[in-house]
């Protein structure tokens, strides 16, 4: 089976075609600067080893980008398929949709219930609808298949899911803890499921823009840091993650607008709103280092609140095996692995300090003793998406 993955940024597309089961990767490709007329295009045949990188192109929407990849995808020289036909099915890594919370065909109502809640997710519902509905015009008989990010997290129990709200929200609204990043924590949980087997206890933390814990035992979610939207659990690049609801009322009182409150929690808070640095952990780092007190203390409330989810997800799983970190921070921030380890000791967490700050991509970076193993672990969202598609759709 030959699936194509399609991952939506804001100004970006990125594409993966791959062979399945194998998860072999045929070719891949990066669309950057969407929107522009400056944008930079990069396509490698995985097959052949052709390569090719441009810059400074006019790609003034979604289409003129999916239009680019897919005449190279054929092209008889660098191309890896001869015909589009041979694509089997294409994946998206969709986010939400009203009452569509697993793997679903992306019909016209799976498309309209994602659009009913681009007030839960804003910033990423948009360009997702926008992409699918241009990569369907252009290629209207093809299978699209929405992973959304919701379905790793449908075995989360009931108990856990319920805010404590009018019992009518839930049912005439909906509103439920949903958890999201479920195509990078089911990837993860299937990598420490082949290094141990089906029975485990892990806490997988997925610390990027965006960031979540999740609670995986015997490789199904049982709890996430993240409730009813994406907005919501430990301190994002520039979103809040959890606040006391009542913050809301009490500013309007002051006379801010619901637009310059939203602007806030939405895009002025998490690690740019304390640090007043940056939104990126990089530059944090740097000014913590050289004094900046705004900047440690961004540091210090974002581990903080990792090491409490942690602390929740060890009671709610009764112990731990592994704890695995991810994302773009988890991989490469050594100061925040190390902030947050050093106060799990009496959890059985040891850290081998020097494996924590060097060593391959993919490593072991507990003390042989620590009863507690502590992984570094890529994420590879893509390859978990097309492995949904290929359990629900095979042919
Ligand atoms: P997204 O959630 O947008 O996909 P990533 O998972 O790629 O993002 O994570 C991006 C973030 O990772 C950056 O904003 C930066 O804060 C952080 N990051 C990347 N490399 C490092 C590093 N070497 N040290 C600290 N933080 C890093």
């Amino acid at each position: 089976m030959l699936i194509l993955i399609c991952n939506v940024g804001s100004t970006s597309l990125k594409f993966k075609l791959y062979t399945m089961p194998d998860t072999h990767i045929l070719c891949e490709a990066k669309i950057e600067r969407v929107g522009s007329a400056n944008g930079i295009y990069s396509f490698r045949n995985n097959l052949n080893g052709a390569e090719e990188s441009r810059e400074g192109l006019n790609i003034p929407g979604y289409s003129e980008g999916i239009n680019l990849f897919l005449k190279d995808l054929v092209d008889s020289g660098k191309g890896a398929i001869r015909t589009i036909d041979q694509v089997d099915a294409i994946g998206f890594k969709t986010v939400i949709a009203k009452g569509y919370y697993g793997v679903h065909e992306l019909s016209d109502e799976v498309i309209a219930a994602m659009e009913a809640y681009i007030k839960v997710a804003p910033a990423h519902n948009p360009p997702y609808i926008e992409a699918i509905r241009k990569f369907k015009e252009i290629l209207p008989d093809k299978l699209f298949v929405g992973v959304f990010e919701t379905a790793f997290h449908k075995t989360i129990p009931q108990e856990r899911r319920m805010y404590s709200i009018p019992y009518e929200w839930y049912e005439n609204y909906d509103i439920q803890r949903l958890g999201y990043h479920g195509a990078s924590h089911g990837y993860i949980s299937r990598q420490v499921e082949k290094r141990i087997g089906k029975q485990y206890k892990l806490i997988s933390c997925h610390l990027g823009g965006s960031g979540s814990l999740c609670a995986v035992l015997d490789g199904k979610s049982v709890d996430s840091s993240f409730g009813f939207s994406p907005q919501t659990g430990i301190p994002h690049a520039n979103r809040a993650g959890d606040i006391d609801a009542n913050i809301i009322p009490f500013l309007l009182g002051q006379g801010l607008t619901v637009e310059e409150i939203f602007k806030g929690i939405d895009k002025n808070g998490g690690l740019l709103g304390i640090s007043g640095v940056s939104n990126d952990l990089r530059d944090i780092e740097e000014a913590a280092a050289q004094g900046n007190e705004r900047a440690k203390l961004a540091i210090d409330v974002y581990a903080d609140s990792i090491i409490k989810y942690i602390g929740s997800f060890y009671a709610v799983l009764g112990g731990l095996d592994y704890l695995v970190f991810t994302g773009g921070i988890g991989e490469n921030s050594s100061v925040i692995r190390q902030k947050i380890c050093s106060r799990l000791t009496h959890l059985g967490v040891e850290l081998d300090e020097a494996g924590n700050v060097e060593g391959p991509k993919e490593r072991v970076i507990s003390a042989d003793t620590s009863k507690v193993k502590v992984c570094i672990i890529p994420t590879n969202e893509e390859e978990g998406i097309a492995q949904d598609i290929f359990h629900n759709y095979a042919v």
